[in-house]
């Protein structure tokens, strides 16, 4: 059964015409019923029950709640939150309880949503087919034998399954909007710092984001809009904008949209292409003037985020030392061996294989030919986007250059692995918003439409995507 619109659920939920107790209990009995999939990790029963009881007790004594009053949603494991163990799908983080919640869980909560389950993950957000994750795959809703994508496939799969209306996900390179596209719903990635990264795990701090996977484009807004803005815990957060994130569609006339020539090139799945393209002529048909465009360093784009993203995850990880929270190998006779027996059984392959890339890049004598020259190939692709931004509103591509994979295809090819980001990483690079949205099927698996737009007009972005999603 389909959730209403988060709108409607909340004004349900506060004139007392359904009780958030019961969208708990169904969120909970469909977690039951979709266990095979393994998108959850822990549930939150005590916590959210009370916090439904609460609500529906406050309403009943005429109390307003907020916009998302008794509004089940998922976090993905790596949001820190009450009642659960927050584990980032590694044994590094197994029985780890946070002492705070996340500023994103805290703004949600303050608006009366429920946080009822946690969702499965790459082990610390690294990969593309939460195949990473210490505690096993995630199945892909639509086809059990593939992938959800990644890295935040527990949280795509649990808003395909209908276990909630809304999932938070965090996108560093592409892992919001690459498993929404795999799983057919859609997903939002913000601007850099409109909402806040306090009390999630850090990958990549200079690109990570958090940001609602939903089924509709209307929900992401409304999502987007509790939790963006300033946060005196996050110094990297911006203002939002004054006016509420409402998602409605706007008219696509005189929009000015390019195409981007490098994302539909050599590399992508013919009938993805075609399912692009068909979207395309409907935005032409709808008044959107087309234009073509190039981004000549989008060819760099993998290469680069794949230097400089394991360089911020060496130095992220290193806080991981078998000392201070998290896994201790308790045989350690000394602190050296410690720190090597606590970080051997904690982390998995992928998450080792990034400390070391990461740690070999940051190195002296190796700095300038990797770290800073992946850093100028970063500067020159914010360049070219600015300067491509000048002539058009918004781009428009695939999200990946193919469908969900087969489970276990990619996983002893790592180079296969990241491909799966060509299309993702370099709005997380040059920190703009971009959203994925269901654009059709191709071997009978959803296609995902990425919509980009210059840093900052996510409301924008928002209505658009909106304006095309109606259409299809
Ligand atoms: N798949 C990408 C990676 O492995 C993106 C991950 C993410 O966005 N967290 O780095």
């Amino acid at each position: 059964m389909n959730w209403d619109s988060i709108k409607k659920i909340a004004q349900d939920v506060s004139s007392g015409k359904v009780t958030a107790e019961e969208l708990v209990r169904r969120s909970f009995s469909i977690i039951d019923e979709t266990k095979d999939y393994n998108a959850i990790l822990s549930i939150s029963k005590h916590r959210a029950l009370e916090r439904a009881k609460d609500i529906d007790n406050r309403i009943k004594n005429g109390e307003k709640i907020g916009s998302l009053a008794g509004v089940p949603f998922i976090a993905k494991d790596n949001f820190l939150t009450f009642d659960t163990p927050t584990t980032a799908s590694s044994h590094m983080l197994e029985n780890f309880y946070a002492p705070y919640q996340a500023t994103a869980v805290e703004r949600l909560e303050a608006e009366g949503a429920i946080m009822v389950a946690k969702s499965n993950l790459d082990s610390f957000a690294h990969g593309s087919s939460t195949e990473n994750s210490a505690f096993g795959p995630t199945l892909n809703p639509i086809d059990k034998t593939k992938v959800p994508g990644g890295s935040s496939g527990g949280s795509a799969a649990s808003v395909a399954l209908k276990i909630a209306p809304f999932a938070l996900g965090t996108d560093t390179g592409g892992s919001i909007r690459l498993p929404a596209s795999f799983c057919g719903v859609v997903g939002f990635k913000p601007t850099y710092g409109l909402v806040s990264r306090y009390g999630v795990v850090a990958m990549a701090s200079s690109t990570d984001v958090i940001g609602p996977i939903t089924s509709t484009v209307e929900d992401a807004a409304l999502v987007l809009d509790v939790m963006s803005g300033k946060d005196q815990f996050d110094g990297t957060t911006i203002d939002r904008d004054t006016k509420t994130y409402d998602g409605k569609p706007m008219s696509l006339k005189g929009a000015k949209i390019g195409v981007v020539k490098e994302y539909l090139s050599s590399g992508i799945d013919k009938e993805v292409k075609k399912v692009i393209l068909d979207n395309v002529e409907k935005m032409k048909a709808q008044g959107a003037e087309i234009i073509e465009v190039s981004i000549p360093s989008i060819s760099l784009s993998l290469a680069c985020y794949y230097v400089l993203v394991p360089a911020e995850v060496s130095s992220n990880l290193s806080r991981y030392d078998g000392q201070r929270y998290g896994l201790s190998d308790a045989t350690a006779k000394n602190l050296d061996e410690s720190f090597e027996k606590s970080r051997a059984a904690g982390f998995e392959a992928e998450n080792k294989r990034r400390i070391m890339i990461g740690t070999y890049v940051l190195s002296s004598g190796y700095y300038d030919a990797y770290y800073k020259k992946a850093q100028i190939v970063r500067t020159k692709l914010i360049n070219e986007f600015e300067k491509v931004f000048k002539k058009v509103d918004f781009l428009v591509g695939p999200t990946a250059p193919m469908t969900a994979f087969a489970i276990g295809q990619n996983v002893h090819d790592q180079l296969q692995m990241y491909l799966a980001d060509i299309m993702t990483v370099s709005a997380n690079l040059v920190g703009i918003p971009s959203i994925s949205i269901p654009a059709g099927m191709a071997n009978n698996m959803p296609v995902g439409l990425q919509l980009m737009a210059p840093q900052k007009a996510d409301r924008a972005l928002l209505q658009i995507a909106a304006t095309i999603e109606e259409d299809n």
